[in-house]
């Protein structure tokens, strides 16, 4: 089951044959579309839409192109349609400087009264934005995000470039993508793709333009959206499946639409992989984790109410021949839980399974005693995040509990080096992008130190 977030299918190009394309749309898995307005009429035939179809959602707004035609009534046709109960963003709105169908001015004007309107209505806003970042950028931080309950939005088709993502993530909007990521030439946007936290991601059709490979130079239609989505996991090495759930759990925490992730997973599949969630506490309090504000990892939600025991943990799995490896990783440190981890990974491995642990490396100490001996032979490969390169930023960032700070950091250090000793394949990891930590550096310890492998990775993008 896929989304759509913008589709245009109210456009005189589906005049011919729209139900065909609507009903095509759901046989290839659409589950919801979102179709947008960009001015008063495309608004109410949205809306419309909206009316004649449950899986279709319309929004209601004046593009930048059309902005110059903005008369007296506009405003109140549009908080007229905002009352529908489909109508579910204002968009889509924003600046274009590469068409310049309105002189700049108007186009600044009226994104400022528009996300004006979209606060007091509180809903999220569709954003269009060409060739225009900084003025984008600017107008959304003089409304974002000075509420952080606030509702944000999405930014539509994005063409822009990191440093754009990056501000629109910290404003605290989704990216969503179009059939341009499957386009040859759009190597540099494949790599801004690869970026997007996967609780900010989406992907759409805006058809019938921006028509995806392999169908391009046809129509675009929203059951294509599929080859945007295929491509976004290919980039990011996930599967179809990983992508279409984490889409639509982020559809589900932005409109309120479609299912709710369920609470309490224990054990969640992503690529091929089966990853065991012990517990949601943890030794640390690092500053880009979201355990206890928003645990939820590639559409998982691994709140847990109370932590599994092992049998529950050993009956969470399915069939040990379905998964490459099992990994005890979850929002939490497992290795607070190691005879759960030691009792499942016998099981594990009396039925040929390989397995993976992730850990804060606090493991000897939050134990008092050296954990690794009794590992071995449980556990096939093990990743430690070390994350910084020097103790005082390790501190700093990762914030161990009070009893663990200045000398934590020489501790993980020790613990790899043991780990080496009795686990066939050992990492170490960082989160990149830190304050006060030489990344460059952090490879250096890793793979001169310690001789094991680096892996160094954005929060957020794999779980
Ligand atoms: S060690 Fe892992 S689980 Fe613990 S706070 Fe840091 S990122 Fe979160
Ligand atoms: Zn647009
Ligand atoms: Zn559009």
């Amino acid at each position: 089951m896929i989304i759509d977030t913008h589709v245009h299918v109210d456009a005189d190009a589906f005049d011919e044959d729209r139900e065909t394309v609507i009903e095509r749309a759901r046989e290839n898995g659409v589950q919801y579309m979102v179709n947008i307005g960009c001015d008063i009429k495309s608004s109410y035939r949205s809306m419309e839409l909206a009316e004649q179809y449950d899986f279709i959602y319309a929004t209601a707004g004046i593009h930048p192109h059309d902005v110059k035609s903005i008369d007296d009534n506009t405003y109140s046709h549009l908080k007229q349609l905002l009352r529908h109960p489909k109508v579910i963003a204002l968009g889509e709105i924003g600046l274009d400087f590469f068409k310049n169908y309105s002189p700049h001015d108007v186009q600044r004007t009226h994104f400022r009264q528009q996300i004006k309107l979209a606060r007091e209505m509180d809903k999220p806003i569709i954003i269009h934005s060409r060739d225009a970042k900084e003025d984008t950028l600017a107008i959304l931080s003089e409304f974002y995000p000075k509420d952080p309950n606030a509702h944000s939005g999405i930014f539509h088709c994005f063409s822009g470039d990191q440093e754009l993502a990056d501000k629109a993530l910290e404003l605290g909007f989704y990216i969503s993508f179009s059939g341009s990521v499957t386009f040859k030439k759009t190597e540099e946007l494949r790599e801004v793709a690869k970026t997007i936290p996967a609780d900010r991601l989406f992907a759409e059709t805006d058809c019938p333009y921006l028509t995806p490979v392999p169908h391009r130079g046809k129509r675009n239609e929203p059951a294509y959206v599929n080859h945007t989505a295929e491509k976004l996991a290919e980039i990011r090495g996930l599967t179809i499946e990983d992508v279409q759930r984490t889409m639509s759990l982020n559809f589900f925490q932005l409109f309120g639409i479609g299912d709710n992730a369920k609470t309490g997973t224990v054990s969640y599949k992503i690529r091929n992989s089966l990853y065991l969630n012990l517990t949601q506490r943890c030794t640390a309090d690092c500053v880009f984790c979201t355990r206890l504000t928003k645990p939820v990892v590639q559409g998982y939600d691994l709140a847990l109410k109370r932590e599994p025991t092992a049998q529950e943990v050993w009956e969470s799995i399915d069939d040990i021949r379905n998964y490459e490896e099992i990994v005890f990783c979850g929002f939490g440190e497992p290795t607070l839980r190691l005879n759960v981890i030691k009792e499942v990974a016998q099981k594990i491995k009396n039925a040929g399974g390989r397995v993976r642990l992730n850990t804060n490396g606090h493991g000897n100490v939050i134990n008092k005693r050296n954990i690794l001996p009794e590992l071995s032979g449980l556990v096939d490969e093990i990743s430690v995040s070390l994350n910084t390169d020097t103790s005082e930023a390790y501190d700093e960032i990762c914030q161990p509990l009070p009893m663990f700070r200045n000398g934590i950091y020489d501790k993980i250090k020790e613990f790899i080096a043991e780990a080496k000793k009795y686990i066939p394949e050992v990492q170490a990891t960082i989160v990149t992008h830190q304050k006060n930590v030489d990344e460059t550096q952090c490879e250096n310890i890793i793979n001169e130190e310690f001789g094991v492998k680096y892996r160094a990775r954005r929060y957020n993008l794999v779980g």
